[in-house]
């Protein structure tokens, strides 16, 4: 159990048609922290017909919703985004006890997620379609946008509210509802969040949130006809198999998959910025986000001097519980990501790599690792080639820019990309030949809700924030008068 102030939006049962309810036969599955392999609590452990069920609340609240102003609908999703704040403090905790990220990190979190419900909310006014010059004298041509209808969002557990709030966001905002199966091991937040869309004026059966059986509710979901989206956050491999199976009834969907991004520091860049983004972006969340670097290729003129001060930045880096004041890197989730990262790291050394900070399980036991370095990192390693998902940063080296930009590219993902330098001419040469969806240049921070987050090849389809956001979530329709 954990200590809020406000006791209500500790949920443990589903959401479904604006009631609170269990699994069908009454199964559950429980909850651990992983910080201290503490069970917080049990949530339903639902399955094709809870999830059925909610799927038909949402279709039938889907004529009233959409036909509400888009102002009507804004000024709900405005006070849902006041309610997180106003209890940013709980949903911060909760967060940090299921997930295990630092308390921290945890509100900025609820600010972040909260923010798309805002900027979604003020979106909605401006779905606008258009009219177009016709091709005959006698016809006019109208162009309108409407929202598609029932959506289902399946999310991950490494952002437990803003994976949600970016889907459920621009959805309600455009007249959709939503089916949401939050990620098994952070289901907290999304019932908190459920709890205060409803305090907010959300009416029933326009958001559902369903826990339980992964393969059960997302089976339903990809092949119930009523379904007209499906918005998935999570693994590559996962993603595949829900795009195929919607392809049953031909779904529109978005998906938003690993990546394996690579973080470029040219000779030129200002190394202590360099540093000071590396550990934004690969050590945030404990290195797991889709978008941390994953692989650091360094210059050879300062690999040496970035690599020393890499790992002084590192050694400050404070692992502990993520209710401790200070702390930075929480647990990983789970025993599995820990096996992943030793395996990385072995790999990497059973192949010349070297280990130049930290590099074993940390001394606070179960899932806790200490941040690593490794250097001498070559393109024939593990590392290399999948996503980590945890606090190691391998630095590979190179020589010239030409040769930066095909190691960059040499990956079936394309999320992010980051790189460092003051030349203004490679800026655009690099900027322009990398093949990802997102280029952070210096920097290492690039999510926010006012720009289009999302990766091409293998690492998805779709754009989540900006106007570009609520695209996923109208159809065109195409309205020709005659007789005019
Ligand atoms: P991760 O490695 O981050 O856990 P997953 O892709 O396994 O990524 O999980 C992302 C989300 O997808 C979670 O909500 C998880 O429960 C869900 N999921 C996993 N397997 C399936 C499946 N076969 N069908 C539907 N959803 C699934």
């Amino acid at each position: 159990m954990v200590e809020l102030k406000d006791r209500s939006l500790f949920r443990t049962r589903n959401y479904i048609d604006g009631a609170w309810v269990d699994a069908d036969n009454g199964a559950t599955v429980a909850v651990t922290n992983p910080a201290t392999g503490e069970t917080l609590g049990t949530v339903p452990k639902a399955g094709r017909h809870e999830t059925a069920r909610a799927i038909e609340a949402a279709n039938a609240a889907f004529p009233a919703w959409r036909k509400k102003t888009a102002k009507e609908r804004a000024v709900i999703l405005r006070r849902f985004a006041d309610l997180m704040l106003a209890n940013q403090d709980d949903l911060g905790l909760l967060m940090t006890s299921e997930q295990g990220k630092p308390l921290a990190e945890a509100k900025g979190e609820v600010a972040y997620a909260a923010a798309f419900l805002e900027w979604f909310g003020e979106e909605a006014k401006r779905i606008n379609g258009e009219t177009i010059p016709s091709h005959a004298a006698d016809k006019r041509i109208i162009v309108l946008r409407e929202p598609i209808g029932v959506v289902a969002a399946i999310t991950p557990w490494n952002f437990p509210a803003a994976m949600i709030t970016r889907k459920i966001g621009p959805a309600l905002a455009a007249g959709c509802t939503v089916v949401v199966k939050p990620a098994t091991q952070t289901p907290y937040s999304a019932l908190a969040l459920a709890e205060l869309g409803e305090r907010a004026g959300l009416p029933a059966g326009v958001l559902n949130v369903v826990t339980g059986a992964a393969g059960e509710i997302g089976g339903e979901m990809t092949s119930s006809p009523i379904v007209r989206k499906l918005t998935f956050t999570g693994s590559t491999e996962v993603g595949k198999t829900l795009m195929a199976q919607c392809a049953g009834t031909v779904k529109k969907v978005s998906l938003e998959l690993g990546g394996n991004a690579p973080f470029i520091v040219f000779d030129d860049a200002d190394l202590d910025a360099a540093v000071e983004g590396a550990i934004a972006s690969k050590f945030r969340n404990t290195g797991q986000t889709c978008v941390c670097a994953n692989r650091l290729l360094v210059q050879d003129g300062v690999y040496d001097a970035f690599a020393q001060k890499l790992g002084k930045a590192v050694a400050g880096l404070k692992v502990a519980n993520g209710i401790e004041p200070g702390a930075t890197q929480g647990p990983l989730i789970d025993m599995k990501a820990v096996a992943k990262v030793e395996e990385h790291i072995a790999d990497a050394v059973a192949k010349g790599a070297s280990i130049a900070a930290g590099g074993k399980r940390h001394a606070l036991g179960g899932s806790f690792f200490e941040p690593t370095v490794l250097t001498g990192v070559t393109p024939a390693m593990a590392v290399a080639r999948e996503e980590t998902f945890g606090p190691v940063a391998p630095l590979f080296r190179f020589k010239t820019e030409a040769e930066a930009i095909t190691m960059a590219n040499d990956t079936e993902f394309g999320l992010a990309a980051y790189f460092f330098s003051r030349d203004v001419g490679r800026i655009f040469r690099v900027a322009e030949a990398v093949e990802y969806g997102i280029v952070g240049i210096n920097t290492g921070l690039i999510s926010t809700e006012v720009a289009p987050f999302g990766g091409v090849k293998e690492s998805g389809i779709g754009r989540e924030g900006s106007r570009h956001g609520i695209d996923d979530f109208v159809e065109i329709k195409y309205l020709c008068l005659g007789g005019i």
